[in-house]
């Protein structure tokens, strides 16, 4: 690396520069305006001295954006994409170009933040709502959920419904053997917790012994067996269990759907629509099920309403059932899920439109089938009679030879017990098929072997329904007429890429195009996560370079990278605490200590660890009132398992006891799990793992820049000190490697996500140890600005003794509701006028709003932000004084729509001017969000959630 520059030379020109909002000039007004001396001066302030780290980062030089592209490029050539043909739930297939450059790499769709404002969010809400009703046709069910992180988790999740829904005093589920191995994993480490037992075997022959309460069939098979579940559904059925169909959704263009079958739930991925294997992810995942099983389904779910105007609007229906809301109530933790890849996927179906899916679906199973007839030429007869893309052969001691001679051709097979798998995908060609054959011992010509091939979808499973009738999958064929399609979705929001996204908790910084540029590569994207680890040399250098960078930021000394989101980090770090209980006798340790104030995600995840939660309170101040939480300690001493404390708080405030805190905890034998979210206050100023925390998560897509994607993707990998790596998430793939762990898995992939952790990588390659820590202290700058300018309008309720808040503020315009009856969602809705998304609201404290700037945005925009604020306080004065009524306000009529500005006569009690170009905003570059206030209450009596068929338009016609 260039040693030429200095470190703070690079802070004032390198890409720090550009990450970093505020100019050297700027950060010097800011600091006069907070009443501190210095940066350095401004933190004394912010963090209790005795958490600051002894130590600088060791993060080396930072690069330059071109050093750190070519960095990449030297790591890229590391791995080798070979054709792989493993399956086992992952497929090639081809990104649309125009899907790629318009969506995957478009910050308007990206940057977005989950679809909580509905009113600026419609173009994703759209998206996501074809999403659903792609899923709903295909898998022949009511209603499908908006995307879950993987098809494993979604195995999890769909096992916990059932068994909440079925109604059944046993605790014991069946697993078809067919299952991805990977889904068993994860639902081996998802029943034991909870004391569930798992039958794994053949569901023909099997089911009808057990007593179960409900069981999962793969359709079709990991072997690529296609069975008719029809038998198995009845003989669950008739113990009064569910049924569970894991399926692949291109094969159902051509096989009977989940619910004709009977099936009460399908859960799959839908990779294979559009979104590359990206070693392991991100993906969407999806659940479906019967319209009875609706309010029970987990994750959020987009469905339609009205707006004032009474025009057809989306937003997330049944909200206040978003499972992690209802904290320890919660039967699951889902929040942060797969927006992005959810959208690119159902803009797949909408690039190719049935006919088109259906059409790959029949060249793929062609393929498969010449495939298999020149395997039974060559004597090595494909085991599953009726399959569709995946041939299973037995091979015995052929296998190393065969395995061999398929890697010289560059293709990776699955290797089985004595048996390989071929699973074919939409970019097989007929050379590839040939090359198999030569790698099983033959030269075979795929034009000679074709006539010989024999359809082999099974007569019975045939699909006879329509699905994707609706027009928006038949609109779009033209590329000149899609590419306006899914602009017209992204000019509806309003992301990153527009304005400041104030939303606290969320961290809605930068997400650096160099940053971006990476993941797309094909060597990168285009590796499956079981492909031998020689292949992904390149990978693996990035992990473990990326989990040395994060233990050392966080103090711990073992890293996981598995973990899907934050709150997957949480359950994976609960896990192992239990298991660390256990190993040491102590496996009745099941309490665990929560404050009042945590993030929902919390107290579900340690549910679901099998743990019972006790809540701590909040003293007056915001902090974890210290004597609360050492009665409930002591009190619970001997079954102490941990407490999970945010820090610094979700109040936005480093608490001075938090070392006290953790002693505590210690001193009863509990372990500490320290909630990473707000790790944005304290990169380079102080370390969790050094302070007395056991283990935490890190949101990579809060603090290390991953894109929020709309609701997902995300990273949440954990830290854990020495005590607690042995139990660290295994994966199957890695049994037998250095990183063989005792944990269960609680991913799909044993990487997670692994395509989207080049974004992290090359942020922290390009800030540096230095750059970084700078980042933390303007975020620290940045929030105690807008504290100190809002405070005489909004007061802001929580600060440290010596005034400051962290990297964020919770503002509190509560008394406003009394004073002239606006409510903060009247705020929220205004803002939007003024071309702002809102900050968090209600969370933690009901009725306030909390703002975090991040170090990205820069004073202009921070002063427009702070000047929306103030003028919205003036409009509420406004009320107070009484030249409007609250009901008359430009407050409650928020936000303002083209459908307002074009009213014939306007009757309004204030102006067109007032109501629509608030104080500061341009009328040239106006944001309008394309509907009004959207009601809530309306869409929930009158629950759509998907798009009806075309036939229902026609039949209301006639
Ligand atoms: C965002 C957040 C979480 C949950 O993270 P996800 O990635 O959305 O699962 C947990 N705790 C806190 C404090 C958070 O802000």
């Amino acid at each position: 690396m260039p040693a030429h520059r200095s470190q703070s030379e690079d802070i004032a020109t390198g890409f720090a520069r550009r990450h970093i909002g505020p100019s050297p000039q700027d950060i010097k007004g800011m600091l006069r305006v907070v009443g501190a001396d210095s940066l350095e001066a401004l933190v004394d302030q912010t963090l209790p001295a005795a958490i600051r780290q002894p130590t600088p980062l060791h993060l080396g030089q930072p690069l330059t954006e071109t050093e750190a592209l070519a960095h990449m490029a030297d790591l890229a050539s590391r791995n080798e994409v070979f054709t792989s043909l493993i399956g086992q739930g992952y497929s090639g297939t081809i990104l649309p170009a125009v899907i790629q450059r318009n969506i995957l790499e478009n910050p308007a769709w990206y940057t977005a933040y989950t679809p909580y404002q509905p009113e600026i969010s419609q173009g994703r809400l759209e998206a996501l709502f074809n999403y659903q009703t792609m899923i709903c046709d295909l898998t022949g069910l009511d209603v499908a959920n908006a995307s879950l992180l993987d098809e494993a988790t979604a195995a999890a999740e769909a096992m916990a419904l059932a068994e909440r829904s079925a109604h059944k005093k046993t605790k014991a589920f069946f697993v078809d053997r067919e299952v991805h191995p990977q889904t068993l994993a994860v639902l081996r480490t998802r029943a034991e917790p909870l004391g569930w037992t798992l039958i794994v075997g053949d569901p023909v022959h099997d089911l009808q012994k057990a007593d179960v309460f409900g069981a999962l069939i793969q359709y079709p098979g990991s072997s690529g067996a296609v069975r008719d579940p029809r038998p198995m559904i009845a003989a669950l059925r008739a113990k009064g269990g569910l049924a569970i169909i894991a399926a692949d959704l291109l094969a159902l263009t051509l096989l009977a759907s989940p619910g004709d079958l009977g099936a009460d739930i399908a859960i799959g991925s839908a990779q294979r629509f559009g979104v590359p294997m990206g070693y392991g992810g991100p993906h969407a995942a999806f659940m479906a099920v019967r319209d009875s099983l609706k309010r029970a389904l987990p994750g959020r779910l987009v469905g339609q309403s009205i707006d004032v105007h009474g025009q057809p609007a989306y937003r997330l229906a049944l909200q206040t059932r978003e499972q992690h809301i209802r904290r320890e109530k919660a039967t699951s933790n889902i929040c942060t899920a797969q927006v992005l890849l959810a959208v690119i996927a159902a803009m797949y179906a909408v690039y190719h439109g049935p006919d088109g899916l259906s059409e790959i679906a029949r060249r793929v199973h062609r393929r498969t089938a010449v495939l298999a007839a020149g395997l039974r030429k060559l004597g090595l007869p494909p085991h599953n009679e009726s399959f569709f893309d995946t041939l299973t052969v037995e091979v015995g001691a052929r296998q190393s030879e065969i395995v061999a001679r398929a890697l010289a051709e560059r293709i990776n097979l699955r290797i089985g017990d004595g048996t390989l798998g071929i699973a074919l995908d939409e970019t097989t060609t007929p050379a590839t098929v040939e090359a198999v054959w030569r790698a099983f011992g033959g030269a075979l010509n795929y034009r000679e072997v074709e006539p010989e091939m024999r359809d082999t979808l099974h007569p019975a499973l045939k699909r006879t329904s329509s699905f994707l009738t609706q027009e928006v999958f038949q609109a779009y064929r033209s590329e000149t007429e899609l590419l306006r399609y899914m602009r017209k979705l992204s000019d509806r929001d309003l992301a990153l890429d527009r304005a400041m996204i104030p939303l606290g908790s969320c961290t809605m910084k930068l997400n650096a195009t160099t940053e971006m540029m990476p993941l797309t590569w094909p060597a990168f994207a285009s590796l499956h996560p079981f492909a031998p680890r020689e292949q992904a040399a390149g990978y693996h250098a990035l992990f473990a370079k990326l989990e040395e960078w994060l233990a050392d930021i966080t103090g711990y000394d073992a890293v996981s990278l598995q973990p899907n989101s934050g709150a997957q980090g949480e359950y994976a770090g609960m896990l192992a605490i239990r298991h660390y209980h256990a190993a040491r006798g102590e496996a009745h340790r099941k309490v665990c200590l929560i404050p009042s104030s945590a993030h929902g995600t919390n107290p579900a995840s340690a549910s679901m660890a099998g743990m019972d939660v006790v809540v701590v309170a909040c003293n007056n101040r915001g902090d974890v009132d210290v004597e609360d939480l050492r009665a409930k300690a002591e009190q619970h001493s001997a079954d102490l398992a941990a407490v999970m404390i945010t820090y610094p708080s979700t109040h936005g405030v480093f608490e001075e006891h938090i070392r006290e805190i953790c002693d505590i905890v210690h001193g009863h034998g509990g372990q500490v799990y320290l909630d990473g979210a707000n790790l944005n206050a304290q990169v380079g100023l102080a370390r969790p793992g050094e302070y007395g925390a056991d283990v935490s998560h890190l949101n990579l897509h809060k603090t290390f820049c991953i894109p929020h994607g709309g609701g997902g993707p995300g990273m949440g990998p954990i830290g854990v000190r020495a005590h607690l790596k042995p139990y660290l998430p295994g994966h199957l793939v890695l049994d037998g490697t250095d990183e063989q762990r005792h944990g269960g898995a609680v991913a799909a992939a044993p990487f997670g996500s692994a395509s989207i952790l080049t974004i992290s990588y090359i942020y922290i390659l390009m800030m540096g140890g230095e750059g970084l820590r700078r980042a933390t202290e303007v975020a620290i700058l940045n929030a105690n600005y807008i504290a100190a300018k809002l405070d005489p309008h909004f007061p802001v309720l929580y600060r440290n003794e010596r005034g400051r808040v962290a990297h964020e503020c919770i503002v509190d315009p509560r008394a406003l509701k009394n004073s002239a009856g606006v409510t903060v969602d009247d705020i929220a809705k205004r803002l939007i006028d003024y071309g702002f998304h809102a900050p968090t609201m209600s969370f933690p404290v009901p009725g306030t709003l909390m703002i975090e700037p991040t170090e990205s945005e820069s004073k202009a925009e921070i002063d427009r932000f702070c000047d929306a604020m103030i003028a919205i306080r003036h409009e509420i004065a406004e009320i107070e004084t009484g030249r409007w009524s609250v009901e008359a306000s430009p407050l409650r009529h928020a936000p303002h729509t083209v459908h307002d500005i074009a009213e014939e006569v306007w009757k309004r009690a204030y102006t067109r001017h007032e109501g629509c170009f608030p104080a500061g905003t341009t009328r040239t570059d106006k944001y309008w969000c394309p509907v009004g206030r959207i009601d809530n209450v309306y869409g929930d009596r009158n629950l759509v959630c998907s798009c009806p068929p075309i036939e229902d338009y026609a039949l209301a016609a006639e």
